[in-house]
């Protein structure tokens, strides 16, 4: 390539991205041309260019997949990720039949399959199968210019929680694309103009992520301490009694059942009265009854802790893989990030002021202000 400018080079890997998570298929050259609005003798030089550096791959006429996209379904593309397979556990009753009549094969919902794990060896990691499956899942109204945004998908009304918009068209400038309520478009009166202009959104959202990341990377473990405190996660001494508990109760349960076979047979062997037997199966059953129930609450307790646990440090790791993101991409967006939630615009001070509020994957909302304010305290 003769020419040195690589000035749309972002707008065009980003396009790729966007357009992925949005449409779940990579897009045509053609598509490129008409959602960047880069004529398409310029979009094939640098699809060429990019591809020959090593940045994505162009068979040359067709399609580009970018490295980020190749990293998500490293294989045949995106049809393995579907299939929950590769992720070595084994599914089975996929399908089945109403009845011998009827010799169709249904899709069995996933809820009535049966997931063997860790049954094979792995190709895809389970959270990263999880992920994709959650990103694909989300689908999106394509915009009239086949233009997508980073966030798409992610972005709520605080209020009614609808899904908000992305409106762009192509003559727009860039600063001009915008979210907005989908309630307040369709004119269901439901909802007021919860309107952001998507240059705005993108500045805020981005520089929150690299608060975040910034943070955890340097103070991980007042960080850690913070959210346990937040998330309620109790100590490990705490749950460590918890265990303990448990275990005394599932025990004694165990010992329950054999005294009441030893009573049983008393009882048939003529060394124990009628009545006394009566008397003392039933104080057994009645104890039992509250320790199964007891041990039934502890164990949703120690689970429901252990997840919140599992939930921290995996987000932790997740950001620690983000330690050199220097630019907002679709995948990080929508890694890091469940949903983002736009408030109402209040204009009573005289300035426009709205709230924005960031949900992570795995942990939630996280008090930057909070944390940075006892950081300088
Ligand atoms: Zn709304």
């Amino acid at each position: 390539m003769r020419r040195k400018d690589e000035s749309k080079k972002p707008i065009i890997s980003d396009f790729i991205n966007a357009f992925y998570y949005e449409h779940d298929k990579v897009p045509s050259v053609r598509e490129i041309v008409e959602g960047t609005g880069i004529p398409l003798s310029t979009v094939h030089r640098y699809l060429v260019d990019m591809q020959e550096k090593g940045e994505l791959s162009y068979n040359g006429y067709r399609s580009a997949r970018t490295k980020e996209m190749s990293e998500v379904s490293p294989i045949h593309g995106i049809g393995i990720l579907e299939r929950q397979e590769y992720t070595g556990c084994t599914v089975n009753f996929k399908t089945y039949t109403n009845s011998i009549w009827d010799k169709k094969q249904r899709e069995n919902p996933d809820e009535n399959r049966a997931v063997f794990y860790n049954t094979h060896p792995t190709i895809i990691e389970p959270e990263v199968f999880d992920k994709v499956q959650e990103i694909r899942q989300q689908r999106h109204r394509r915009t009239k210019t086949g233009k997508s945004h980073v966030f798409s998908g992610l972005v709520f009304c605080a209020d009614c929680k609808a899904k908000m918009r992305y409106c762009t068209t192509r003559y727009f400038e860039e600063r001009q694309d915008h979210f907005v309520c989908a309630n307040y478009r369709s004119n269901t009166g439901t909802c007021s103009a919860h309107f952001i202009r998507a240059v705005v959104l993108e500045q805020l959202v981005w520089k929150h992520m690299q608060m975040v990341i910034d943070y955890v990377l340097r103070y991980e473990v007042f960080f850690r301490a913070k959210m346990e405190q937040r998330l309620r996660i109790e100590s490990s001494e705490i749950l460590r009694v918890k265990r303990k508990q448990l275990d005394k109760a599932e025990k004694r349960i165990l010992e329950l059942d054999k005294l009441f076979v030893r009573i049983y047979e008393d009882n048939v062997a003529g060394k124990l009265s009628d009545e006394r037997f009566a008397v003392m199966s039933s104080s057994y059953e009645e104890e039992q009854q509250t320790l199964k129930a007891n041990a039934e609450t502890l164990r949703q307790k120690i689970e429901v802790q252990e997840q919140q646990n599992q939930n921290l440090e995996l987000f932790i790791q997740k950001v620690h893989q983000y330690a050199d993101l220097d630019k907002l991409t679709a995948y990080a967006a929508h890694d890091l990030i469940k949903a983002i939630y736009i408030g109402a615009p209040d204009k009573s001070s005289g300035k426009r002021r709205q709230s924005i509020s960031i949900c992570y994957d795995f942990v939630g909302f996280i008090p930057l202000d909070e944390l940075m304010k006892q950081e300088t305290a």
